[in-house]
């Protein structure tokens, strides 16, 4: 008997992180592939939840999330960002960013309608637009600089458009866009009336003086956005996977409708702790961004000491390397996969988070790692450098 399942699905390889995280496992290497820190995350959030665990209940929370939850996120967005969101219709609780995503896709994208996207695209947005019936259109970003223009949005937009997904800090570009890219993506939404769904889960990982911007703060955006943050980067514990979606009600609520049905809810006690987290001192965040900075300084002058053209990282976990501006004429996948079989350091290339005719020069690196792995690391990408 032959089965026919779902194309999206059966069409899909498996996604690059686990692929590479894999084979990293496999050759003993040094993993600066998938993003994830290796460091435990703050002592006191991770107490609060152990706590919880035990003291608190560990039934069903509240679907859209524990209140205590979702006041942390209305009050940190005010302290932040000055954003005025109202807990109880503007804020629901996800199991990560990833759920989030997929349920403000699943609830805004109808069959037949047009999703922008612009790539290099964080790889689950594709399919998740695709599963429920919906058109990705892609837009271009081109390195060096992966500007947002408002003629390359006017290119892709039709009668059919509906949304946008825009990953600000961008993940893998790690850039920040500028006010002026901001605006133009805003005025572009205003004008044609597109909803976007905003993935900021890198919102605190911003370096040397920077500061995030949520589209939401802009002009006539704060009826058509859908905000997306993640525990995991907040508080660099990337397997908890608590998300948040902030959005006006009426999105917000829409929302709320797949939520219940993908996975309803999500454990109490890693909510417990991420409220906690939440109010922690703005030191805390401070020192947390201080910390990766220096993490990426030391990854990218250890890199550039070894021949290798480092593209500047403005935000995320990560820097990228142009292979080619390296001296290296060969395809990043080609590159990342010598790197890990013959030189034990895993990296991810940048043509993974292409539709099509991928940019194949680009290979990225995550520096959220100690200074003993990050050395490790340098040392095995000069010798992957000698191979070629
Ligand atoms: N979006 C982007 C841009 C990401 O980089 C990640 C993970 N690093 C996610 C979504 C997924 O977040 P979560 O682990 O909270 O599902
Ligand atoms: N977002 C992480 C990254 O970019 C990976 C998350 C995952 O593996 N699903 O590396």
């Amino acid at each position: 008997m032959t089965r026919s399942f779902n194309p999206v699905f059966a069409s899909l390889p498996t996604t690059i992180f686990t692929v590479m995280s894999g084979l990293s496992v496999e050759h003993g290497a040094i993993n600066l592939g998938q993003g994830f820190p290796d460091n435990e995350g703050p002592d006191d959030v991770r107490a609060r939840a152990a706590d919880a665990l035990m003291a608190g209940s560990n039934q069903y929370p509240p679907m859209l999330g524990l209140p205590e939850l979702r006041q942390a996120v209305a009050d940190h967005y005010r302290r932040f960002h000055g954003l005025e969101l109202d807990w109880k219709s503007q804020v629901l609780v996800t199991s990560g960013a990833t759920e989030a995503l997929a349920a403000a896709i699943m609830a805004l994208v109808a069959p037949g309608d047009e999703a922008v996207l612009l790539e290099p695209a964080y790889d689950c947005y594709a399919p998740q637009v695709r599963a429920v019936g919906g058109t990705p259109r892609f837009v271009r970003l081109e390195p060096p600089q992966r500007r947002i223009t408002t003629e390359a949005l006017e290119a892709v937009t039709g009668p059919k458009t509906k949304l946008i997904v825009f990953n600000n800090p961008q993940n893998p570009a790690a850039r920040v866009y500028s006010p002026e890219e901001l605006k133009v993506l805003a005025d572009w939404c205003v004008r044609h009336d597109v909803v976007a769904v905003c993935d900021e889960v890198w919102e605190h990982l911003v370096f040397d003086g920077r500061r995030h911007t949520p589209l939401m703060s802009l002009a006539g955006m704060a009826e058509r956005c859908v905000k997306i943050g993640s525990a995991g980067k907040i508080f660099s514990l990337t397997g908890w996977k608590v998300g948040f979606v902030c959005a006006a009600p009426e999105l917000a609520a829409i929302v709320g409708k797949a939520h219940q049905f993908l996975t309803f809810t999500t454990a109490p006690n890693l909510q417990t702790g991420v409220a906690y987290g939440l109010g922690k001192a703005d030191s805390y965040f401070q020192d947390m961004r201080a910390y990766y900075a220096r993490s990426r300084d030391r990854l990218t002058d250890g890199l550039k000491a070894e021949g290798f053209a480092v593209i500047p990282s403005e935000g995320t976990y990560f820097v990228n390397v142009d292979l080619a501006a390296s001296g290296l004429n060969i395809d990043d996948a080609a590159f990342c996969l010598r790197a890990v079989k013959e030189a034990g350091v895993a990296a991810i290339p940048v043509s993974a988070f292409y539709e099509s005719d991928p940019v194949r020069n680009v290979v990225r690196l995550c520096f959220a790692k100690r200074d003993q792995t990050i050395d490790a690391g340098i040392e095995r990408l000069a010798k992957a450098r000698r191979l070629f």
